[in-house]
């Protein structure tokens, strides 16, 4: 019963398919990455069998003094690559984390304040019905409408009327690099812990390429997965060692029980890695990628179709694209990209006048293609290929309302992405 093919072929398949699909594909999904094969070996290694409750050299089972030297490489590798004092690699993901900070810093009914949902923050920033918004009084800011960046002085106003016990700094779709100092100022005024949740682009600030939260906040959260390119999981980060006694013990025992030390192993792996030259070559050519496909999409012909990008430009390693002016819409866009193989996701933008299920917008990411080693030269193909079939879907949709067409399914569609998808496949 020992090999997967032989034992569970249903499974097995999914697996290869799953490969097959990656490697078909171009995965432009902010969030995702690849990971290497010195992180898949740790992740799928016999470290999956151990229990190890506690913290290295304070367990309470017997036999962990191989995974203690994982984790205390892990705790000492992060620390080193975000220049902090304190770190926690046990949270299971960043959902996980983001549950740990907010029990180490408030009791339940405080009040926290966020950025709304809808307009780029994460469901642990406080959205209703996550544990966030149920068990803590989650009040939110957002973004000017005219300019599409965080209102700080709607931040600042909203501080000093419900004094939260913790403002959170960070997003799940935003273009543009966050002021934390300005955060720090509006948190000491209403004596607030500053909590930033670097969980997307974690890589960048590894990198030296977006500006660190660490000095600024209490705590700052990330997930390893996502521009990090490491295991599926969070991890705490902190400049306050003290602070740091008390976050321990939220993860351990406040949310979690025993550790999953075949991650904690693989984390420590992808945090060796963030100190190579190769991770900080790969986290320049996201960046530049990035911003190599927002300037192909704020060029004239998409402008004319009414397709623009939000900000208009990105600071980080993902795009948001307007669509709200355009007759095509976020879920015939992502349909249709994932008809030339390009894996993108819809997404809800602020203010956005479509419901949740269609959206007027798409995030656009390049983490993934940058591992797989894209450079400007593919990025500026990938941008165009993007552009072309987002106006051939403009052309599909025009003057027809959106219940009586098919875009995706249209019969001339096909013909057309046929010729972009060889572009792809080239
Ligand atoms: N924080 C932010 C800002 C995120 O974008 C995400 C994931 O999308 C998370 C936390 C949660 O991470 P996970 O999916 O690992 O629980």
């Amino acid at each position: 019963n020992s090999d997967l093919a032989t034992f569970d072929p249903e499974i097995a398949r999914v697996v290869n398919q799953e490969l097959t699909r990656q490697r078909s594909t171009l995965e432009m999904i902010a969030s995702e990455n690849f990971v290497p094969p010195a992180v898949l070996q740790a992740q799928g290694s016999v470290l999956t069998n151990k229990y190890a409750e506690g913290y290295p050299g304070r367990r309470y089972y017997g036999g962990c003094e191989f995974v203690d030297i994982a984790e205390s490489l892990a705790i000492e590798r992060a620390k080193k690559v975000f220049s902090a004092q304190w770190a926690n690699v046990q949270p299971h993901a960043g959902a996980q984390a983001n549950a740990a900070v907010l029990h180490a810093l408030a009791n339940p009914g405080d009040t926290v304040l966020g950025l709304a949902l809808a307009h780029g923050g994460h469901l642990t920033h406080g959205m209703k019905i996550n544990f966030s918004g149920k068990n803590y009084q989650a009040i939110a800011y957002h973004v000017n409408q005219e300019t599409g960046l965080m209102d700080m002085d709607e931040v600042r106003e909203l501080a000093h009327q419900h004094h939260p016990k913790v403002i959170i700094a960070g997003w799940s779709s935003y273009p543009r690099v966050i002021d934390f100092a300005l955060f720090r100022e509006i948190a000491d005024e209403v004596g607030a812990y500053l909590w930033v949740d670097m969980a997307h682009f974690a890589g960048l600030v590894a990198a030296g390429l977006h500006p660190s939260p660490i000095p600024y906040a209490d705590v700052v959260s990330t997930t390893v997965h996502k521009t990090l390119g490491g295991p599926r999981s969070g991890l705490l980060l902190s400049r306050d060692p003290e602070l740091g006694k008390k976050l321990d013990s939220a993860v351990f025992p406040g949310q979690q029980g025993g550790p999953l030390m075949h991650v904690i192993a693989a984390k420590a792996v992808a945090m060796k890695l963030a100190m190579t030259d190769e991770f900080k070559d790969r986290q320049e050519r996201t960046l530049s990628g990035a911003k190599t496909i927002a300037q192909r999409l704020t060029q004239a012909d998409l402008q004319e179709a009414g397709i623009n990008v939000l900000t208009g430009g990105t600071d980080v390693h993902l795009v948001l694209v307007d669509l709200q002016h355009s007759p095509l819409n976020g879920q015939e866009a992502e349909d249709l990209l994932d008809r030339v193989q390009i894996t993108v996701n819809r997404n809800a933008i602020p203010f956005d006048p479509r419901p949740p299920r269609v959206t007027s917008g798409l995030r656009i990411g390049t983490p993934a293609l940058a591992t797989r080693g894209f450079g400007d030269k593919e990025f500026a193909e990938v941008a165009d290929i993007i552009a072309q079939t987002l106006l051939l879907g403009v052309e599909l949709a025009s003057g027809k309302t959106e219940g009586e067409r098919d875009v995706v399914a249209a019969a001339e569609t096909d013909s057309r992405l046929s010729q972009l998808r060889d572009r792809v496949n080239a």
